[in-house]
C-alpha cells in the first residue's frame, strides 16, 4: 500500500469495483478498500439481474449464475396468478458471493489494488476538500491520501455525510427488508415469482427467487412508514408459515433498500457516491446491482478522466452523464412507484382479472401497465410531467 493514489474507492460491492476498474483503465493509480474480511460476504441480496444490465459489464458465468430466467410469476392480492413469458433469457440469479468476486478480478485486472479487512473511518479533509482517507487496517490506523475519493460504501453509507453532502432519504423511500435462503422451496428454476398486496408487504412485495433445486431466497421488502406499524419480519414469518411451513433456513438477512430518486448531490470537492451510497437504485422493483454498477462505471469513467486531463471539476460531470443514463429514468419510475403503492387491494384484483382474459402471449408486463392504467389514470399524468420537464 502507497501513501498516496489519484483515486481511493471506498466499499467493493458492484458499484465500488465498477468504478475501480473503469477509473484503472484509464491509467489511474487506485486504491479500492473494503470493510469486510471477504469480497461479496456477507450477502444481503435477492441477487436477481437483468441481461441487459448485467451483459454490458462481463460475460455471464455457470461459476456464479445459478438460474437463468425466462419469466415472472405475479400474483394479485387474492392470488390470481399472471405468467409473463418472455420466451428467452431476461435475467440471471446470481451467486452474490462468488459474482462480486469475479467483479473485483476485473478491477484488480485493470491495475486497481484491493484490500479487505480495511474499515475506512473518517475523511481526510483541508479546507473542506476531500484529500483522502482515514483507514483502520490490520490494528492500524493509517491516512492515505488521494485527489478523488469514490463513496460506493452502500445503503448506510457515511463517507458522503462525513464530506458534507446530503444523503438523507425520505423514511417512507427505504424499504425494509428481510430475506432467508430456505431449503425444500420447491420454486420453478426459470421464473421470478412476487407477490403484490397489503396482506403479503405493504408498499412493496414479497418474493420468491430460486436458487437452484429446491432452494429459494424468500423475501420481502415494506416500505418504512407501514414498518412503524409492524415489522418486515413479521410479514415474514407469516407468509414463511403460509407458504413454506417445511422450509429449512440456510441464511437470513435483513437489510434497507433505498428506494427513491438519485440523490441531488453526488459529487462535491474531491468526493463522488456510487451505488446505494448515491441512492442509484431503481426505485419501483429496488434493484440495485445493475444500476450500481452502471452508476460505478459512469463515476470510475468520469473520475478517470479527470485525473488524465488534471482537471478535477471533471468529475461534476458525472450527475449529468448518469441523469442521461439513468437518473432520468428513475424520476419516472419513481413516480411509477408513488402512483402503483395507492392502487387499492381491490383495484390490483380487478386489474389481474382483465390480464387473465388476455391470451397468454398476450401477456405482457406493457399491457399490465396499460390496464393500470386504464384503473389510475393519474399514473400518466405523473410520468408526463417527469418527461416534460
Ligand atoms: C434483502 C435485499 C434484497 C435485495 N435484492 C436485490 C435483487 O434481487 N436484485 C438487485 O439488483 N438488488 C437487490 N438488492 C439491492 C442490492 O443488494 C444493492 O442495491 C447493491 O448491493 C448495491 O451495491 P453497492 O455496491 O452500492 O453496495 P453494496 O453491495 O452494499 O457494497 C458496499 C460495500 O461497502 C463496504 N463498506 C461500507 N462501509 C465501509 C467502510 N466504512 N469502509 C470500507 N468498506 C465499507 C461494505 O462492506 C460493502 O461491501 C437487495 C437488497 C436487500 C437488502
Amino acid at each position: 500500500m502507497k501513501k498516496e493514489y489519484d483515486i481511493i474507492v471506498v466499499g467493493a460491492g458492484p458499484a465500488g469495483s465498477m468504478a475501480a476498474r473503469y477509473a484503472s483503465e484509464q491509467g489511474a493509480s487506485l486504491l479500492m478498500l473494503e470493510k469486510d474480511r471477504d469480497v461479496g460476504y456477507p450477502v444481503r441480496c435477492g441477487e436477481a439481474i437483468t441481461k441487459r444490465n448485467l451483459i454490458q459489464f462481463i460475460d455471464p458465468d455457470p461459476k456464479w449464475v445459478v438460474a437463468e430466467i425466462s419469466k415472472f410469476v405475479v400474483y394479485a392480492p387474492d392470488g390470481t396468478e399472471v405468467v409473463f413469458d418472455f420466451g428467452e433469457v431476461k435475467g440471471y440469479m446470481l451467486e452474490r458471493r462468488i459474482f462480486d468476486y469475479e467483479l473485483a478480478k476485473t478491477a484488480s485486472t485493470a491495475g486497481a489494488e484491493i484490500l479487505t479487512r480495511a474499515y475506512v473511518y473518517d475523511l481526510i479533509l483541508e479546507d473542506g476538500k476531500v484529500c483522502g482517507v482515514k483507514v483502520e487496517y490490520r490494528g492500524e490506523k493509517i491516512e492515505i491520501k488521494s485527489k478523488i475519493v469514490i463513496a460506493a460504501d452502500g445503503v448506510e453509507s457515511r463517507v458522503g455525510r462525513w464530506a458534507g453532502l446530503k444523503t438523507h432519504i425520505d423514511f417512507r423511500d427505504m424499504e425494509s427488508c428481510f430475506q432467508v435462503t430456505a431449503s425444500n422451496v420447491n420454486a420453478p428454476q426459470d421464473a421470478l415469482q412476487f407477490y403484490l398486496g397489503t396482506n403479503y408487504a405493504p408498499g412493496g412485495y414479497f418474493w420468491v427467487f430460486p436458487k437452484g433445486e429446491n432452494i429459494a431466497n424468500v423475501g420481502l421488502g415494506v416500505s418504512g412508514d407501514h414498518c412503524k406499524k409492524r415489522s418486515s419480519l413479521s410479514y415474514m414469518n407469516e407468509q414463511m408459515e403460509k407458504f413454506f411451513p417445511d422450509a429449512s433456513i440456510l441464511t437470513q438477512v435483513a437489510g434497507g433498500v433505498p428506494c427513491s430518486v438519485t440523490l441531488d448531490e453526488i459529487t462535491g470537492d474531491g468526493i463522488m457516491l456510487a451505488g446505494d451510497a448515491a441512492r442509484q437504485v431503481n426505485p419501483l422493483t429496488g434493484g440495485g446491482i445493475g444500476s450500481g454498477m452502471i452508476g460505478g462505471s459512469i463515476a470510475g469513467k468520469v473520475a478517470g478522466e479527470a485525473i488524465k486531463k488534471n482537471d478535477l471539476s471533471l468529475i461534476h460531470n458525472y450527475k449529468k452523464e448518469w441523469n442521461k443514463k439513468r437518473g432520468k429514468l428513475h424520476l419516472i419510475l419513481d413516480k411509477i412507484k408513488e402512483e402503483f403503492f395507492k392502487i387499492s387491494d381491490e383495484e390490483f384484483n380487478e386489474i389481474f382479472h382483465k390480464m387473465i382474459k388476455h391470451k397468454p402471449e398476450d401477456r405482457t408486463l406493457n399491457k399490465l401497465f396499460m390496464t393500470a392504467l386504464a384503473k389510475k389514470p393519474s399514473l400518466l399524468v405523473e410520468v408526463a410531467k417527469v418527461i416534460l420537464i
